[in-house]
Parts: structure tokens; sequence; C-alpha cells
């Protein structure tokens, strides 16, 4: 294979010929692959089966704290759960809120009470300041930017450099707007790219003079303990240099268990200072007498404690390991040597991060549709959907079985040859 652009435009047109008959009789076999979302596949979840277990008619409930886990109370968590994931995200079980089953819908409350009430040391609700904007390093997580979409939040992209977000453009922002409150982060193994921030980067966090006294660092540690190799990245521990750094009220930290158990029934945790856990409780007791404790104590009884996690870890690592090689070796076989792509490889988490010419991700994204293969929308990985180099594809081998996902990415890489050839011969 040569680069496609040294090929002359006859040899161009041959070769658009011959994928555009490939494509054609892939069309034909009517697949129907689906890979658009980050989800376990069934047999990781099997790992966690033993859930079911843990906890029987015959159990005692009690807690640690002498309380009854079946019974109202505990705003804030089991104390068992506290302790567990605490030692997960570094921080004292005093500095945790461990909530229900998703830390989206904590992220989405915490931004949402910002709103009405503003946060620790804000003068008014945000929502009554003219204009409230967050900083979205892009690409990043859809889901993320609906949150700042569905509360009028308006985002502002930063660019994603290979140990973090561009923090030259993240310090001068925040330096000189006082209506920008707030930034994402997934700072391991981020969502897509799979990047981990360096020392360097978490200590600008920390250190950055932010104009709004108010500000806050969403830090969602989303995929903490999913090492794909044995030789994990390190993280530097946020909240410890937010204090360090006199700012201790700065982050808000974010993780749960769904795609260490199961997603939908997962555990999902919060941490900052005491402070800021002390003004969220407050508020959470209005809205919830307590969160699902026997789910908690589930978990806390299966994972047990940190090496607990690390093993049950290393058991979904050797289940989507093979899945990751595979992809990252088909792209290399087929895109490889054409010089019209480059992607991300990935120490953890859930995607890789491939980049196409700009001007076609969303070509290729329909075109693999047309042929039966759904992928994440292209543009999602940016705010407001809109990738401004139309380049971005975010691919999640986690779920498909083996199979499904060789083909899958068969068509992928076949369909991005071919909007990039057409192109070129534009
Ligand atoms: N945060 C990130 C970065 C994710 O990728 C996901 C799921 O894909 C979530 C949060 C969702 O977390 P939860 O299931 O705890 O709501």
């Amino acid at each position: 294979m040569t680069q496609l652009d040294g090929l002359t435009r006859e040899r161009m047109s041959e070769q658009l010929e011959l994928l555009m008959t490939k494509y054609r009789d892939i069309q034909s076999q009517g697949l129907q692959l689906d890979m658009s979302r980050g989800k376990p596949c069934a047999e990781q979840l099997d790992l966690s089966n033993g859930m079911m277990d843990v906890l029987t008619s015959r159990d005692n409930f009690k807690l640690q704290d002498g309380s009854d886990s079946r019974n109202y109370g505990g705003v804030d968590g089991i104390p068992e759960a506290k302790e567990l994931f605490s030692q997960m995200l570094g921080v004292s079980p005093k500095e945790m809120i461990i909530g229900g089953n998703s830390s989206l819908n904590m992220m989405h409350d915490t931004l949402a009470r910002a709103m009405l009430f503003g946060v620790l040391g804000s003068d008014v609700p945000w929502s009554k300041l003219p204009k409230v904007r967050f900083l979205c390093p892009s690409p990043g997580y859809d889901r993320h930017f609906a949150i700042c979409e569905l509360l009028g939040i308006e985002m502002i992209p930063v660019d994603m450099l290979q140990d973090g977000p561009d923090m030259d453009a993240v310090e001068h922002l925040v330096r000189n707007d006082e209506s920008i409150k707030g930034i994402w982060c997934v700072p391991k193994y981020s969502n897509p790219e799979g990047i981990t921030f360096s020392d360097a980067v978490v200590d600008r966090f920390a250190n950055m003079e932010t104009k709004a006294p108010d500000f806050r660092i969403m830090w969602d540690d989303a995929y903490t303990v999913h090492h794909l190799t044995d030789e994990p990245d390190g993280l530097k521990n946020i909240l410890e240099a937010c204090t360090a750094a006199g700012n201790p009220d700065r982050v808000f930290i974010y993780s749960s268990t769904s795609k260490v158990t199961f997603p939908g029934s997962g555990v999902a945790v919060m941490a900052a200072s005491e402070a800021n856990i002390g003004f969220i409780r407050k508020q959470l007791s209005a809205q919830t007498i307590g969160p699902d404790k026997q789910n908690q104590l589930r978990h806390v009884r299966l994972l047990r404690n940190m090496d607990g996690i690390e093993q049950h870890m290393k058991k979904h690592a050797a289940i989507i390991k093979p899945k990751f090689d595979t992809v990252l070796r088909m792209l290399e076989s087929e895109l490889g040597q054409l010089n019209i792509a480059s992607w991300s490889k990935p120490n953890g988490g859930y995607f890789i991060s491939l980049n196409t010419p700009d001007g076609c991700a969303k070509a290729v994204v329909n075109m693999a549709a047309a042929a039966g293969v759904v992928l994440t929308k292209a543009g999602a990985t940016y705010p407001y959907g809109n990738d401004p180099r139309d380049r971005n594809i975010r691919i999640a081998p986690t779920f498909p079985p083996m199979g499904e996902l060789e083909k899958a990415i068969e068509v992928l890489c076949l369909c991005l040859q071919i909007v990039s050839i057409k192109q070129l011969l534009q």
C-alpha cells in the first residue's frame, strides 16, 4: 500500500472503484452492528454476578455505625462504602458522598444546584448571572456537554494535548473571564482519547488564578481503575494538589462502578473538600432521605477492598484488551500506510479516538451507517455536536463480540478510505 495522496488521479479512481465494489458487497450483507456506546459486554457483566449472592435474606444488615442498612437514613452513604471508595480515589471518607447508581446524575445535580443556589462561596445563584460559561476540553464526553446545553451553560472548547487540556489556553481564559465558572475533565484514560493528565497539568489546575472566585473543576475520574496494561497510568491527586495550593474547594471529583460491576445498578461517588461536602450534604438532605444502601453494601461485600477492586478490574482487562488490540491491529494494517488517519493507543478506559482527514468524519459515519454499522455520531465529542474540523470518530470496542467488532472495523476502514479518496479527487 502507498500513501493515498501519492497516487495519480487515475490510480485513485481505479482504487475507488475497487473499494466501492467491496462496499456494495458489504451493503448487501444486511449487517446490523452497533458500536455507538461504550458499554461492557455480557462476559464482563458476568464477572459481577456474585453481587446477587452476597446479600441474602439470612444476612446481618447491621452497618459499622450500628444502623440497619434496610432502613432510612445515611444521606451521604454507608461508612463501609465511604471507606472502600475513599481508597479508590485517594481521599478521606469525610471527603466523600456515596450516591445512587449514576455519577452522571451526581454531576448533573451538582450543576443544577449551582444554577439554583450557587456553590460554596458563590455570591449569587449562577442562573442569576448574565452568562455562565464552562470550558470543555475537546474531544470530550458528549453527556457532559449535554448537561451544559440543558442548563444553558455556554460551552467554550479547549484543545486536548497529549498530557491533558491546553493549559496555556485554560489559564488565560479563566484568569480573564469571570463568567467562566468551571471546566469538565476526564483526567484518566479520557473519553475518547485515553489521555491521562500529567502531574504538571494537575498542578496547573490546582494553582491557576481564576477570575470567578467560585470556579469549579468537574473532575470525572470515571476510568480511574480501568487499566488495560499491567503498568497503569498514574494520576496526581487533585484534591491534595488543590489543598496544597490554597484552593481546597476548587474541585469536585466523581466516579462510579458502572464499568466495574453493572452500568445502571452500580454505585456512584463524589469527593471534595469537607467544606464542599458539608454544603452539598445539607442540600441533598432536602432531596432524599438516603441512597440505596443495600446496593452499596452489596458492592462492599463483593469488592471488599482496593485489592479486590484491582483483581476484579484485571478480569475485565483480560476480556477487553484483546478487543482493543484487534481494533488497533486492524487500523494499522488497513490504514497504517495510507497517511489519512491517526488514532489513540490507550492504556485504559473504554475508547479509541480516530481522526480522519479534515471534513471527512460525518461522511464516514454516515457511510458506515448505510452499510449497517452504527458508530457514535460524528461531532458528538465536541460541544454542541460541532467538531470544527469534522474529523473525530469515537470507537467503542468493548461491547460487540469479537467477530462483529472485526466486521465493524473493516467497514469503518473501508468507508474511511472511500471518503478520503473522494475528497482527494475533488
Ligand atoms: N463519565 C464518563 C467519562 C463516561 O464515559 C461515562 C460513561 O460512558 C460516565 C461518566 C457515566 O457514568 P455513570 O454510569 O456513573 O453515570
